[in-house]
């Protein structure tokens, strides 16, 4: 669903990686057989990259949202949230891959909160907050969460306006292609 070499982009000013590696663990590194939830055999834990050097194009060209975004706070930073957040470059959603030994850290405040914040803000523009735990999606609602489970070549997202007795509210569901 979402190709980190496909996210180009430069550091905020002050901006560094430092401890950080959750990047290496949560995404899938073809060029280097790592395979997303298992940290890529290369990380070396609170250093970085042990082929810094030879690292392929693929990892050169991904920065996380943390790294881009100068307003995320340092509890955004992904070696604290244990979250990776990006924006899909295509839909604009931001994606948020949680780290595989954390899967409800999302659920956790001051996290959960800004998730539905940012999920409220993004809703008008047809964009979501998608949370990928390994290949499961949950998606974030302002109210509520929907599990969409795993995304094959070819689904995407529906949404649909729907009067309640509280005021209007949106459902979303996933859609697979026909045939
Ligand atoms: S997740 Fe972000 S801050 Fe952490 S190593 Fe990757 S690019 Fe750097
Ligand atoms: S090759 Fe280096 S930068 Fe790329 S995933 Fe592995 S440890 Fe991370």
């Amino acid at each position: 669903m979402l190709d980190p070499a496909a996210i180009v982009a430069t550091p905020a000013p002050g901006r560094a990686c430092g401890a950080c590696t959750l990047c290496c663990k949560v995404y899938d590194v073809p060029a280097v057989e790592s395979v997303a939830g298992q940290w890529c055999r290369h990380t070396r834990a609170g250093q970085g990259c042990g082929i810094h050097a030879t690292r392929p194009q693929h990892c050169r060209s991904f920065h996380c949202l943390w790294m881009t975004e100068s307003w995320l706070g340092p509890e955004w930073k992904p070696d604290r949230a244990k979250m990776v957040l990006t924006l899909d470059p295509v839909s604009r959603s931001m994606n948020v891959q949680v780290d595989p030994g954390q899967p409800n850290v999302w659920r956790r405040e001051p996290y959960y909160g800004q998730l539905r914040r940012w999920a409220a803000a993004s809703l008008p523009l047809k964009r979501h907050v998608l949370v990928h735990h390994n290949k499961t999606t949950t998606l974030v609602l302002p109210d509520r969460d929907v599990t969409l489970g795993v995304f094959a070549e070819g689904d995407r997202l529906v949404s649909r306006e729907r009067m309640t007795a509280g005021g209007m509210t949106v459902d979303v569901e996933k859609v697979s292609p026909v045939g």
